[in-house]
């Protein structure tokens, strides 16, 4: 069965996912959208209000700004990239998600990576970055390079949430960032 089909399997089995108590709170899963053979894979933390009301990662605020870097700065829109998240339920409140929520949705993100096979990997912020690379540490000194991930670079960068907040120099670092990210696939076999 094509990689793509089996992804879809597996959003199907994940619309059912009681694995977590984040179960509970949610109207829907957030799988993930976009190209199911996308060099390039954005992972965000998790889903906020629009998302889990939309059942679409980023289709808020942060979302907005999202699409616009990718645009200007690799030169993609979301439909030709994969987006997903390390939860795929919306923690309450927009808490951070805990460590046996992230531990229990894990198994998703990694089968979502395996059947992708993106090239490049853009982590949006400390809860994925630190997911992927097995790191203790912060986003502030783990961006500005890009690291081997299996057959895959990971590029991490901020949050787009932390860049609407702090704008400036954040924002001027992220699309460094993707820019970066850009190169690496221009590079890629
Ligand atoms: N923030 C995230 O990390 N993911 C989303 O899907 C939306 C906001």
């Amino acid at each position: 069965m094509p990689d793509a089909a089996v992804l879809e399997q597996l959003r199907v089995t994940a619309s059912t996912c009681t694995l977590c108590p984040l179960a509970e709170g949610r109207t829907q899963v957030v799988f993930g959208v976009g190209n199911p053979t996308a060099d390039l894979l954005f992972v965000g933390e998790g889903p906020g209000r629009e998302e889990d009301l939309a059942g679409e990662p980023f289709v808020g605020r942060s979302g907005k700004l999202l699409d616009r870097l990718m645009w200007e700065e690799i030169g993609l829109t979301r439909a030709e990239c994969y987006i997903a998240n390390v939860v795929k339920c919306r923690p309450p409140n927009n808490r951070d998600p805990l460590p046996g929520e992230i531990e229990a949705c894990r198994p998703y993100l990694e089968e979502q990576i395996a059947l992708i096979e993106p090239a490049v990997i853009v982590t949006l912020g400390n809860f994925s970055t630190k997911l992927l690379l097995g790191s203790n540490q912060g986003i502030r000194a783990l961006r500005g390079q890009a690291f081997e991930r299996g057959t895959a670079q990971l590029v991490p960068t901020y949050h787009p949430a932390y860049v609407l907040r702090a704008g400036g120099e954040a924002m001027a670092e992220m699309r460094a960032d993707l820019v970066r990210a850009k190169r690496l696939l221009a590079a890629s076999p």
